[in-house]
């Protein structure tokens, strides 16, 4: 497998000389589960920072993900409403968010019958408006030292007295559409610190400077990402199929190698346009062409692209 970064100014990312390149190439292993882990994909991006800022550092930076699960992945401890409860937890039951047990290395404990091994730890802190971070757990000196606060006490903290004796979530979740102050759940889903949760991914580009966008999931037709992985592949499948390592890995590097800069340029130009129709950029004016163009497509055709690479104002 292989994992790299492209831009439509300089093409695959590498120092300007080519020695230092921000491809990474992997066998997929079984206790790997044959993906890109989310610390694969922070190393990796890490690799790409190192040779932006050495080698790049006058220009802006931004950082263009698919939207994938591993990118978009938040913290295991991240604040969440979802599943809080109301009430303070009882000493033998204590709160905590539930996430897979990993040794020293990091890598996964199973237990002898082959299961994941489950263990609880506590969600991370609060914070107040006042900038004072604020615990879910009761200190050490509280007579319910450690339990897990519950949503009423945690609302009271923030200064919800009478909001936190509403009920703990709407029927399914499902709030009325606009409402923020219907349920417990709803009001703390709505708080600036629930809503301002980052993947890692995001905390470690922001912490160098480095801009992050997640592309819109659907229509690969216009997602820069999967137009240049579908030219190497077109590519990639006219080789004889082989189990020779040297040949996989030659097989794979010749078809992306051979994306043509030009191509690469025009998808991303596509990519960019379809973004500001999402509203990522200030386009107005474009984004008000695309919606009529798009009215009652849910399909975007040929046709309609070529329409987008003609006319989509610039
Ligand atoms: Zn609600």
């Amino acid at each position: 497998m292989v994992a790299n970064f492209v831009s439509a100014d300089y093409g695959y990312l590498c120092s300007p000389d080519g020695s230092e390149s921000s491809q990474v190439l992997f066998r997929a292993s079984k206790n790997k589960e044959g993906y890109f882990m989310n610390e694969d994909i922070l190393m990796d991006t890490q690799k790409a920072m190192d040779i932006l800022n050495k080698f790049y550092p006058n220009e802006e930076h931004v950082l263009v993900f698919n939207n994938a699960t591993t990118h978009l992945k938040r913290a295991d401890n991240a604040l969440s409403a979802r599943k809080m409860p109301k009430g303070t937890s009882k000493p033998e039951k204590n709160w905590g968010v539930e996430v897979t047990a990993t040794a020293a290395d990091g890598s996964a404990l199973y237990d002898p019958g082959g299961k994941l091994v489950k263990t609880k730890v506590r969600m991370g802190d609060g914070l107040l408006a006042s900038g004072e971070a604020q615990s879910l757990y009761f200190p050490q000196d509280h007579k319910d030292a450690r339990l897990f606060k519950g949503m009423a006490v945690i609302l009271c903290e923030r200064g919800f007295i009478e909001e936190s004796k509403l009920h703990v979530e709407c029927k399914g979740f499902k709030c009325l559409p606009g409402a923020t102050t219907c349920c417990c759940h709803c009001i703390l889903f709505n708080q600036p610190d629930f809503v301002a949760v980052k993947s890692p991914l995001e905390i470690t580009c922001k912490l160098q400077g480095v801009k992050v966008l997640f592309l819109p999931k659907f229509h690969c037709e216009l997602n820069f990402i999967e137009q240049c992985w579908g030219y190497a592949k077109r590519i990639y499948r006219e080789f004889p199929a082989s189990f020779k390592e040297a040949d996989l890995e030659k097989n794979v590097i010749t078809p992306l190698d051979s994306v043509p800069l030009e191509s690469m340029r025009r998808y991303a130009w596509r990519s960019w346009r379809f973004m500001m129709f999402y509203g990522w950029g200030l386009d107005r004016k474009l984004a008000a062409w695309t919606s009529k163009k798009y009215q009652g497509h849910h399909v975007i055709t040929e046709a309609l692209m070529e329409t987008i690479d003609r006319e989509a104002p610039k």
